[in-house]
């Protein structure tokens, strides 16, 4: 069974998601074939083989931001090799390409999945991750799109052919004018592994050192809830929940955070919760793995210290 997965990238890597999309498809099918765009190094798609692709597909000339131009390579590629399934990242990219994709290959999709397919079914969250939905798509063609974190890849140890796509797909309708990037070389939010977040609880914009420093201390991204970016506290690409990043990281940190069911909603796809909150009545501890009851101002810093202690004694 045929399967192609589509790889997002930026700053010229394959990010996390993309990896964990292409073990996904291989989990699904063979061959697998990755579609790659953008200014890529041959040797990091090559490493695509190691996530389970047989061939990368490579259209260097397709801007990130042309998703009219991704969506005719993927379309023309689909068709080329009769794939059955077509894999996304339901990321930035994944979610303006794999809908206009279903749409002209008249197939099935299912955005947003969080396990392996299991037989014909897949897993999406529901009611804001309180519950699970299980979806069939009943399309000869399929399309799904995996929210990043979802899976954990194994790595076989080879590298796939590279193909280059010259393909020319007219000029793109709609251009961007001017792209700011993120400055620094902090871990980008949704690729983060271990998140730090901090709330209203931290009372000021001028508190948030000692939560740098421990997402620093643990090689972590930081975050906010929806206040604290409204307020202009911290910026609003931190702000977590239903309506902002929706996250998944192995651990993340609530500090001074009430844990409304608004902020639950982006956060709760964590793999370990830890809040820290002066009100032992806070709703945060009902969703949390491990509750600290006491100040953030004394035990941050006693965290940071711990961290500082075991990353000496384990160096
Ligand atoms: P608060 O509710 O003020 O909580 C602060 C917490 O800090 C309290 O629990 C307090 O006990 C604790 N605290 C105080 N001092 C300390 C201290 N020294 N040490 C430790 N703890 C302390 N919110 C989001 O975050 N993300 C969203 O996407 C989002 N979307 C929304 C969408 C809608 C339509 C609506 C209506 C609301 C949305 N909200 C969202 C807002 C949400 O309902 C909450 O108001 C918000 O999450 C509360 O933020 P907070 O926990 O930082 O602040």
């Amino acid at each position: 069974m045929s399967v192609l997965v589509f790889v997002e990238s930026a700053n010229g890597k394959v990010t996390k998601a993309g990896f964990e999309a292409v073990y996904y498809g291989s989990k699904i099918g063979s061959p697998v074939v990755a579609l790659a765009f953008g200014d890529l190094p041959s040797a990091s798609l090559a490493e695509l083989g190691n996530y389970g692709a047989t061939k990368v597909v490579v259209a260097r000339n397709i801007k990130i931001d042309d998703s009219q131009a991704l969506t005719k390579f993927v379309v023309a590629q689909a068709q080329e090799v009769s794939a059955q399934t077509i894999v996304f990242s339901h990321d930035s990219i994944g979610k303006a390409v794999a809908p206009r994709v279903s749409v002209r290959l008249k197939a099935g999709l299912v955005a947003g999945a969080i396990a392996l397919p299991e037989g014909n079914s897949i897993r999406k969250n529901a009611f804001s991750g309180k519950a699970f939905a299980e979806y069939e798509i009943n399309t000869p063609v399929k399309v799904i799109a995996v929210l990043p974190n979802s899976v954990k890849p194994e790595k076989s140890g080879n590298t796939a052919e590279v193909v280059e796509n010259t393909a020319d797909f007219g000029a793109a309708r709609v251009v961007s004018k001017e792209i700011k990037k993120d400055s620094g070389d902090h871990v980008p939010l949704p690729e983060a592994e271990v998140v730090v977040s901090a709330g209203r609880g931290l009372k000021g914009p001028e508190n948030w050192g000692m939560i740098e420093e421990l997402a620093n201390e643990l090689g972590a991204a930081t975050a906010c809830s929806r206040p604290v970016a409204d307020i202009g506290w911290r910026p609003h690409h931190e702000h977590v929940g239903q309506t902002g990043v929706a996250i998944r990281p192995n651990l993340y940190f609530a500090i001074g955070i009430s844990g409304a069911i608004q902020h639950l909603a982006g956060v709760n796809g964590s793999k370990v919760m830890v809040a820290i909150n002066t009100d032992p009545e806070a709703p945060f501890f009902k969703a949390a793995d491990y509750g600290v009851v006491g100040d953030a101002f004394q035990v941050v810093p006693k965290l940071i210290e711990a961290v500082k202690k075991f990353k000496a004694a384990n160096h």
